[in-house]
């Protein structure tokens, strides 16, 4: 298991508090002081999960989350120092996990963050290119925005996601959609992958994702086809 766990907080003190509590816990910790470096450290080490204080030099941490969440579905836990702060940060839908305020026991935010690992692996996020799937809720985000896909649309979406470039045939996806083999003709997969396209495409026009191939099916690919 990935245990690392990236700390981003500029009080030292505080920062070697978090770190000593997790790696007494197994965790592997990992710490950042400048709000700057942040995006760049995720994407090279793939942590299992972020401790995000609000409050940096560089860069804050609103910042930060947003646009971690463009590429990625790494667990977020905010750290800030007002109460009242996270009622404002729950209103932005930053896509951050937990929020934690100041000042806090370290054996709570250890807790914190095993609570929310534990529910981010049982199959909370999926992501792929800005894509966030909600499995739980059926709910799919695209650069931030709800997409606001019916179940079927989503069940589709999310088969397609999980295969990057594989052409599935639309007897395929309709056994997908449809596991109890209701009889439905192959335009239904047609309809629900132009609906699909369409609130993409309402969010991104530029974008193109799901690719029709020719007297064969459809395919997730995020990047263009020349
Ligand atoms: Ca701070």
């Amino acid at each position: 298991m990935n245990g690392n766990i990236l700390v981003v907080e500029d009080e030292p003190k505080l920062a070697r508090l978090l770190s000593d509590y997790l790696k007494a816990s197994g965790f592997e910790p990992f710490l950042l002081a400048h709000g700057s470096e942040v995006v760049a450290w995720v994407r090279e080490h793939k942590p299992a999960l972020v401790l995000l204080d609000l409050m940096l030099p560089g860069r804050d941490g609103m910042d930060i989350c947003k646009e971690l969440r463009t590429f990625s579905s790494v667990p977020v836990i905010m750290v800030t120092a007002r109460v009242e702060e996270i009622d404002r940060l729950l209103g932005l839908e930053l896509g951050a996990d937990d929020y934690i305020c100041k000042p806090f026991s370290p054996r709570e935010v250890v807790a914190r963050v095993k609570a929310v690992l534990r529910r981010t692996r049982d199959g909370q996020t999926v992501q792929a290119e800005g894509l966030v799937l909600d499995e739980h809720r059926f709910r799919a985000k695209y650069h931030d925005h709800d997409l606001g896909l019916t179940a079927v649309e989503f069940k589709l979406l999310q088969f397609l996601v999980a295969n990057p470039g594989r052409i599935y045939s639309r007897q395929q996806l309709m056994d997908q959609i449809y596991p109890d083999a209701r009889i439905v003709s192959d335009r239904t997969i047609d309809s629900h992958i132009k609906k699909l396209r369409r609130k993409i495409e309402a969010i991104d026009p530029g974008a193109r994702l799901i690719h029709s191939v020719y007297s064969v099916g459809y395919k997730f690919e995020p990047v263009p086809i020349a």
